[in-house]
Protein backbone atom coordinates (compact mmCIF):
# COMPACT_ATOMS: atom_id res chain seq x y z
CA UNK A 1 0.00 0.00 0.00
CA UNK A 2 1.38 3.37 -0.86
CA UNK A 3 2.52 5.80 1.58
CA UNK A 4 -1.05 8.15 1.74
CA UNK A 5 -3.64 5.50 0.06
CA UNK A 6 -6.94 6.88 1.95
CA UNK A 7 -6.01 10.11 2.17
CA UNK A 8 -7.27 13.14 0.89
CA UNK A 9 -5.50 16.21 0.16
CA UNK A 10 -6.14 20.03 -1.10
CA UNK A 11 -3.31 21.71 -2.07
CA UNK A 12 -3.63 25.60 -3.08
CA UNK A 13 -1.99 27.10 -5.38
CA UNK A 14 -1.01 23.73 -7.31
CA UNK A 15 -1.97 24.78 -10.69
CA UNK A 16 1.71 26.27 -10.77
CA UNK A 17 5.11 25.57 -9.16
CA UNK A 18 6.07 23.78 -6.30
CA UNK A 19 1.88 23.53 -5.43
CA UNK A 20 1.98 21.64 -8.87
CA UNK A 21 5.23 19.22 -7.99
CA UNK A 22 3.82 18.52 -5.20
CA UNK A 23 -0.28 17.37 -5.85
CA UNK A 24 1.76 15.11 -8.20
CA UNK A 25 4.11 13.54 -5.55
CA UNK A 26 0.97 13.23 -3.27
CA UNK A 27 -1.02 11.69 -5.97
CA UNK A 28 1.95 9.36 -6.72
CA UNK A 29 1.61 8.49 -2.85
CA UNK A 30 -1.83 7.57 -3.07
CA UNK A 31 -3.80 10.56 -1.78
CA UNK A 32 -6.43 11.61 -3.59
CA UNK A 33 -5.96 15.12 -4.57
CA UNK A 34 -7.47 18.72 -5.13
CA UNK A 35 -5.92 21.66 -6.14
CA UNK A 36 -7.13 25.80 -6.44
CA UNK A 37 -6.08 28.35 -7.86
CA UNK A 38 -7.33 31.80 -9.25
CA UNK A 39 -7.09 31.46 -13.14
CA UNK A 40 -10.03 28.71 -14.03
CA UNK A 41 -8.25 27.54 -17.65
CA UNK A 42 -4.78 26.93 -15.29
CA UNK A 43 -6.67 25.07 -12.59
CA UNK A 44 -8.31 23.68 -15.31
CA UNK A 45 -5.88 22.03 -17.45
CA UNK A 46 -3.38 21.36 -14.57
CA UNK A 47 -5.80 19.25 -12.69
CA UNK A 48 -6.06 17.45 -16.23
CA UNK A 49 -2.63 16.93 -16.20
CA UNK A 50 -2.53 15.92 -12.98
CA UNK A 51 -5.51 13.43 -13.02
CA UNK A 52 -6.55 15.30 -9.88
CA UNK A 53 -9.69 17.76 -9.02
CA UNK A 54 -9.53 21.20 -9.46
CA UNK A 55 -11.64 23.92 -7.73
CA UNK A 56 -10.99 27.85 -8.40
CA UNK A 57 -10.61 29.90 -5.45
CA UNK A 58 -9.16 33.14 -4.21
CA UNK A 59 -7.82 32.67 -0.79
CA UNK A 60 -7.31 36.09 -0.56
CA UNK A 61 -11.49 36.53 -0.60
CA UNK A 62 -12.89 34.30 2.45
CA UNK A 63 -15.89 33.79 0.69
CA UNK A 64 -14.08 32.15 -2.08
CA UNK A 65 -12.57 29.79 0.56
CA UNK A 66 -16.07 28.92 1.93
CA UNK A 67 -17.01 27.99 -1.09
CA UNK A 68 -13.93 26.22 -2.06
CA UNK A 69 -14.42 24.55 1.83
CA UNK A 70 -18.04 23.43 0.80
CA UNK A 71 -17.22 21.84 -2.43
CA UNK A 72 -14.74 19.45 -0.81
CA UNK A 73 -16.93 18.50 1.88
CA UNK A 74 -19.45 17.64 -0.94
CA UNK A 75 -16.68 15.60 -2.84
CA UNK A 76 -15.07 14.29 -0.49
CA UNK A 77 -16.19 14.81 3.31
CA UNK A 78 -12.85 14.69 5.34
CA UNK A 79 -9.33 16.50 4.26
CA UNK A 80 -6.34 14.37 6.20
CA UNK A 81 -3.29 17.10 4.09
CA UNK A 82 -3.66 20.77 3.85
CA UNK A 83 -1.00 22.19 1.85
CA UNK A 84 -1.06 26.15 2.33
CA UNK A 85 1.10 26.79 -0.18
CA UNK A 86 -0.72 29.72 -2.46
CA UNK A 87 1.85 33.24 -2.33
CA UNK A 88 2.90 35.71 -4.40
CA UNK A 89 6.20 37.60 -4.42
CA UNK A 90 6.40 41.44 -5.00
CA UNK A 91 9.47 42.71 -4.31
CA UNK A 92 9.92 46.63 -3.11
CA UNK A 93 12.00 48.76 -1.54
CA UNK A 94 11.56 50.28 1.60
CA UNK A 95 10.41 54.13 0.83
CA UNK A 96 8.12 52.82 -1.89
CA UNK A 97 5.68 50.43 -0.23
CA UNK A 98 2.85 51.06 -1.41
CA UNK A 99 -0.90 50.11 0.65
CA UNK A 100 -2.19 48.55 -2.14
CA UNK A 101 0.67 46.27 -2.64
CA UNK A 102 0.96 45.26 1.12
CA UNK A 103 -2.50 44.60 1.20
CA UNK A 104 -2.18 42.15 -1.45
CA UNK A 105 0.79 40.74 -0.39
CA UNK A 106 -0.25 40.18 3.00
CA UNK A 107 -3.56 39.59 2.09
CA UNK A 108 -2.67 36.22 -0.39
CA UNK A 109 0.75 35.29 2.24
CA UNK A 110 -0.64 35.38 5.45
CA UNK A 111 -4.53 36.48 5.83
CA UNK A 112 -5.01 33.72 3.09
CA UNK A 113 -3.16 31.18 4.84
CA UNK A 114 -4.51 31.64 8.28
CA UNK A 115 -8.20 31.87 6.59
CA UNK A 116 -7.79 28.95 4.33
CA UNK A 117 -6.77 26.79 7.71
CA UNK A 118 -9.70 28.59 9.57
CA UNK A 119 -12.36 27.47 7.35
CA UNK A 120 -11.39 23.93 6.46
CA UNK A 121 -10.62 23.05 10.65
CA UNK A 122 -14.02 22.06 10.38
CA UNK A 123 -13.57 19.14 7.63
CA UNK A 124 -10.17 18.05 8.87
CA UNK A 125 -10.03 14.91 10.25
CA UNK A 126 -8.74 14.62 13.65
CA UNK A 127 -4.47 13.35 13.07
CA UNK A 128 -4.58 15.84 10.04
CA UNK A 129 -1.63 17.44 8.77
CA UNK A 130 -1.34 21.47 7.84
CA UNK A 131 1.87 22.38 6.20
CA UNK A 132 2.42 25.77 5.47
CA UNK A 133 4.86 27.01 2.61
CA UNK A 134 6.87 29.91 3.97
CA UNK A 135 10.70 31.28 2.82
CA UNK A 136 13.73 31.21 4.22
CA UNK A 137 13.23 35.48 3.87
CA UNK A 138 11.16 35.09 7.09
CA UNK A 139 14.93 35.34 8.43
CA UNK A 140 16.77 37.21 5.59
CA UNK A 141 17.39 40.56 5.76
CA UNK A 142 16.87 40.47 1.52
CA UNK A 143 16.85 43.42 -0.25
CA UNK A 144 13.18 44.62 -1.16
CA UNK A 145 11.42 41.72 0.53
CA UNK A 146 10.54 43.59 3.48
CA UNK A 147 6.67 42.89 3.31
CA UNK A 148 7.08 39.38 1.83
CA UNK A 149 9.40 38.09 4.57
CA UNK A 150 7.17 39.58 7.14
CA UNK A 151 4.49 37.60 5.46
CA UNK A 152 6.14 34.51 5.45
CA UNK A 153 7.65 35.90 9.22
CA UNK A 154 4.10 36.17 10.50
CA UNK A 155 2.99 32.86 8.48
CA UNK A 156 5.77 30.87 10.78
CA UNK A 157 4.66 32.44 14.21
CA UNK A 158 1.27 31.38 13.56
CA UNK A 159 2.15 27.88 12.69
CA UNK A 160 3.76 27.65 15.91
CA UNK A 161 0.64 28.68 17.76
CA UNK A 162 -1.45 27.00 15.72
CA UNK A 163 0.84 23.73 16.64
CA UNK A 164 -0.03 24.05 20.45
CA UNK A 165 -3.62 24.87 19.83
CA UNK A 166 -4.19 21.88 17.15
CA UNK A 167 -2.74 19.43 19.10
CA UNK A 168 -5.47 17.60 21.03
CA UNK A 169 -7.05 16.71 17.77
CA UNK A 170 -3.49 15.35 16.84
CA UNK A 171 -3.81 17.89 14.04
CA UNK A 172 -0.28 18.46 13.28
CA UNK A 173 0.88 22.20 11.52
CA UNK A 174 4.20 22.43 10.29
CA UNK A 175 6.22 24.82 7.95
CA UNK A 176 8.94 24.19 5.25
CA UNK A 177 10.96 27.65 4.51
CA UNK A 178 12.41 27.03 0.68
CA UNK A 179 14.91 28.66 -0.31
CA UNK A 180 15.32 30.53 -3.94
CA UNK A 181 13.30 27.39 -5.86
CA UNK A 182 13.46 27.76 -10.16
CA UNK A 183 9.20 28.22 -10.57
CA UNK A 184 7.63 30.47 -12.39
CA UNK A 185 6.78 33.25 -9.18
CA UNK A 186 10.10 35.31 -10.43
CA UNK A 187 8.81 36.01 -13.83
CA UNK A 188 5.67 37.58 -11.93
CA UNK A 189 7.44 40.20 -10.83
CA UNK A 190 7.21 42.71 -13.56
CA UNK A 191 10.92 42.47 -13.63
CA UNK A 192 12.64 42.70 -17.02
CA UNK A 193 14.17 39.44 -18.27
CA UNK A 194 17.92 40.53 -18.12
CA UNK A 195 17.07 41.77 -14.56
CA UNK A 196 15.88 38.33 -13.72
CA UNK A 197 18.53 36.46 -14.77
CA UNK A 198 21.19 38.95 -13.03
CA UNK A 199 18.91 38.22 -10.27
CA UNK A 200 18.67 34.66 -10.43
CA UNK A 201 22.68 34.18 -10.95
CA UNK A 202 23.57 36.19 -8.18
CA UNK A 203 21.16 34.14 -5.65
CA UNK A 204 22.73 31.15 -6.87
CA UNK A 205 25.83 32.47 -6.24
CA UNK A 206 24.82 32.55 -2.62
CA UNK A 207 23.39 29.51 -2.35
CA UNK A 208 26.27 26.69 -0.98
CA UNK A 209 24.96 23.87 -3.25
CA UNK A 210 25.35 26.53 -6.13
CA UNK A 211 22.00 26.00 -7.41
CA UNK A 212 18.21 26.16 -7.40
CA UNK A 213 16.37 24.28 -5.50
CA UNK A 214 12.96 22.53 -7.70
CA UNK A 215 9.73 22.02 -7.25
CA UNK A 216 9.89 18.49 -6.76
CA UNK A 217 13.04 19.13 -4.18
CA UNK A 218 10.11 20.21 -2.09
CA UNK A 219 7.45 18.28 -2.51
CA UNK A 220 9.46 15.56 -1.35
CA UNK A 221 9.51 17.55 2.07
CA UNK A 222 5.67 18.13 1.98
CA UNK A 223 4.90 14.71 1.23
CA UNK A 224 7.08 13.01 4.25
CA UNK A 225 5.53 16.14 6.48
CA UNK A 226 2.23 14.77 5.43
CA UNK A 227 2.75 11.01 5.92
CA UNK A 228 2.31 9.32 9.47
CA UNK A 229 6.33 8.96 8.92
CA UNK A 230 5.91 12.32 10.53
CA UNK A 231 3.80 11.43 13.55
CA UNK A 232 5.94 12.84 16.10
CA UNK A 233 6.61 16.24 14.22
CA UNK A 234 4.13 19.32 14.71
CA UNK A 235 5.20 23.28 15.48
CA UNK A 236 8.36 22.85 12.98
CA UNK A 237 9.99 24.55 10.80
CA UNK A 238 12.07 23.07 7.86
CA UNK A 239 14.24 25.23 5.63
CA UNK A 240 15.08 23.13 2.05
CA UNK A 241 17.48 25.59 0.70
CA UNK A 242 20.65 24.48 -0.55
CA UNK A 243 22.57 25.67 2.66
CA UNK A 244 21.75 29.42 2.45
CA UNK A 245 20.42 30.32 5.20
CA UNK A 246 23.71 29.09 6.86
CA UNK A 247 24.74 32.28 5.78
CA UNK A 248 28.83 31.45 5.86
CA UNK A 249 31.01 34.37 6.33
CA UNK A 250 33.34 33.07 3.49
CA UNK A 251 32.25 30.88 0.64
P1 LIG B 1 4.10 29.95 -8.60
O1 LIG B 1 3.82 31.35 -9.01
O2 LIG B 1 4.55 28.96 -9.59
O3 LIG B 1 2.84 29.35 -7.84
C1 LIG B 1 2.04 30.11 -6.98
C2 LIG B 1 0.67 29.47 -6.92
O4 LIG B 1 -0.14 30.23 -6.01
C3 LIG B 1 -0.03 29.49 -8.28
O5 LIG B 1 -0.74 28.28 -8.44
C4 LIG B 1 -1.02 30.65 -8.13
O6 LIG B 1 -2.18 30.47 -8.91
C5 LIG B 1 -1.35 30.54 -6.66
N1 LIG B 1 -1.91 31.76 -6.12
C6 LIG B 1 -1.33 32.99 -6.07
N2 LIG B 1 -2.21 33.86 -5.54
C7 LIG B 1 -3.33 33.16 -5.25
C8 LIG B 1 -4.59 33.50 -4.70
N3 LIG B 1 -4.89 34.76 -4.34
N4 LIG B 1 -5.52 32.52 -4.55
C9 LIG B 1 -5.24 31.25 -4.93
N5 LIG B 1 -4.08 30.88 -5.47
C10 LIG B 1 -3.15 31.83 -5.62
O7 LIG B 1 5.17 30.10 -7.43
P2 LIG B 1 5.87 29.06 -6.41
O8 LIG B 1 7.27 29.48 -6.37
O9 LIG B 1 5.50 27.67 -6.71
O10 LIG B 1 5.20 29.55 -5.05
C11 LIG B 1 4.50 28.71 -4.15
C12 LIG B 1 4.79 29.15 -2.73
O11 LIG B 1 6.19 28.99 -2.47
C13 LIG B 1 4.49 30.61 -2.43
O12 LIG B 1 3.85 30.70 -1.17
C14 LIG B 1 5.87 31.26 -2.39
O13 LIG B 1 5.90 32.39 -1.57
C15 LIG B 1 6.67 30.13 -1.80
N6 LIG B 1 8.13 30.19 -2.02
C16 LIG B 1 8.66 30.17 -3.27
C17 LIG B 1 10.04 30.23 -3.43
C18 LIG B 1 10.67 30.24 -4.79
O14 LIG B 1 11.88 30.54 -4.87
N7 LIG B 1 9.98 29.89 -5.86
C19 LIG B 1 10.88 30.30 -2.30
C20 LIG B 1 10.30 30.30 -1.04
C21 LIG B 1 8.93 30.24 -0.90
Amino acid sequence: MSLLTNKVAVVTGGNSGIGYATAQELKNKGAKVVITGRDSDRVESAARELGVTGIVADVSDVSAIDSLVAKVAAQYDKVDILFVNAGIFQPAPVGQISEAMFDHQMGINFKGAVFTIEKFLPILNDGASIINLSSVNAYTGMPNTAVYAASKAALNSYTRTAATELAPRKIRVNAVNPGPVATPIFGKTGMEEAQLNGFAEAMQNRVPLKRFGTPEDIAKLVAFLASDDALFITGGEYNIDGGININPLLA
